[in-house]
């Protein structure tokens, strides 16, 4: 099989890129005619014909037979191979990560959540995280070759152009894709956990056909994957969707990121972890005080935990601080007048007690006719919109669909 042509060069022949375009048409619409192939890309039946059959012969398009239509003549559909490739997705989280497998044509394959690991800015930790994804690839029921390109989502400041994370792994002059690459002998992607997210909940989530989205991930901090015309956005460094480090209180609340004020302060699982030890301190009570009293260290699962067994205090906190969002949503509103604003994150998981404020605000204080255009959804992918998303854009951008 030669899969040399799938990688993005700029000197690829004429029929190469073609061939690269019809799998895009596959991956984006589905199992189709060569007549449909013809209209999407304005080519002639006999040229989608020869390079659909180069496609089958180079393995990565099946023919699935005749089409049932009413009458007439029933033209033949094609569609990916999921056995031609595959790819690999990795999700770090404060104190866990998850990986998965998907095959060609976007199905999952092997998914393994809640694996231990301390995201710590170690070289160990990074000699660890490539032998997690070395045994999971080597117990994969596929050969090695066919793994076609690995994502490792990382929060903070990611460079995917470059391939450099600042605020994790950098101990070298060479790119961080450099270095994993060079224990795993696979291209290797990395991208924002954010974005990443959002491109998942685009690929196979909750975004059914909308192109200008905002995707919110409301985890231990906060911040947006933006996606516009059905790309995701960059900006000039891979810096964009910094939205939690928004200047948005006028207080004393140091943010890890070392200046004041930001909304994350105010507005995320950690603004929710350190608020809670603060109103318990002061006296308010909480199904978490036990542990908070013997010093015991509270995680985001246990105030998810107590959010589910109604605890009053973490929920008035958290409907404080889905207020502030929505004011912080509404402001983008404003500014990119989407079509659709997802909200993610594990904290999204608290479904109507996060996302009825969040709507309220926007209608309070963005404009009435910007936020008429704008739908509010809850992610559907959830915790797994991160791992999926790896994959899927390992996938997007190995074959040269993705637009820095
Ligand atoms: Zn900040």
């Amino acid at each position: 099989m030669n899969a040399k042509f799938l990688i993005t060069s700029d000197n690829s022949s004429r029929s190469e890129l073609l061939k690269k375009k019809i799998i895009h048409y596959y991956i984006a619409n589905g199992d189709a005619t060569i007549a449909d192939i013809g209209n999407e890309l304005n080519l002639s039946i006999p040229t989608v014909t020869k390079l659909v059959t180069e496609l089958q012969e180079d393995g990565y398009i099946l023919e699935f037979g005749k089409q049932d239509t009413n009458g007439g003549r029933k033209p033949s559909i094609y569609g990916l191979n999921p056995t031609s490739g595959y790819f690999i997705g990795v999700d770090m989280l404060k104190d866990k990560l998850s990986i998965c497998s998907i095959d060609f044509k976007g199905e999952k394959v092997h998914l393994e959540e809640n694996i231990p690991y301390q995201t710590v800015n170690t070289p160990a930790a990074l000699d660890e995280l490539c032998i997690i994804i070395n045994n999971f690839i080597n117990a994969l029921p596929i050969e090695r070759e066919k793994v076609l390109a690995v994502q490792v989502n990382i929060s903070g400041r990611v460079n995917p152009i470059s391939g450099y994370s600042y605020s994790l792994f950098y101990f070298e002059e060479k790119p961080l894709t450099q270095i994993i690459e060079d224990k795993l002998h696979i291209k290797t992607f990395i991208e924002n956990d954010t974005r990443a997210m959002a491109y998942g909940e685009y690929m196979q989530g909750v975004i059914k056909g909308e192109k200008d989205v905002l995707f919110v991930n409301m985890g231990w901090g906060l911040g947006i994957g933006i996606i516009i015309d059905g790309n995701p956005y960059y900006g000039k460094s891979g810096f964009s969707g910094e939205f939690g480090h928004f200047r948005f209180f006028d207080n004393e609340v140091l943010c890890h990121c070392g200046k004041k004020g930001c909304l994350e302060t105010g507005a995320s699982g950690s603004a929710l972890h350190r608020i809670l030890l603060d109103r318990h301190k002061e006296g308010s009570n909480t199904i978490l005080a036990g542990k908070i009293d013997k010093n015991d260290p509270i995680t985001m699962d246990d105030i998810m935990e107590a959010i589910q067994k109604e605890d009053t205090l973490c929920i008035d906190i958290l409907e404080e601080m889905a207020t502030n969002l929505g004011k912080g949503i509404a402001g983008l509103i404003n500014v990119f007048n989407p079509e659709l604003v997802v909200l993610g994150g594990i904290l999204s998981l608290t479904g109507e007690y996060i996302s009825l404020p969040v709507k309220s605000a926007i209608r309070k204080y963005s404009l009435n006719l910007v936020n008429q255009d704008t739908e509010i959804k809850i992610s559907r992918l959830g915790e797994r919109a991160g791992v999926l998303g790896a994959c899927l854009l390992s996938r997007s951008k190995l074959l040269g669909m993705i637009h820095y």
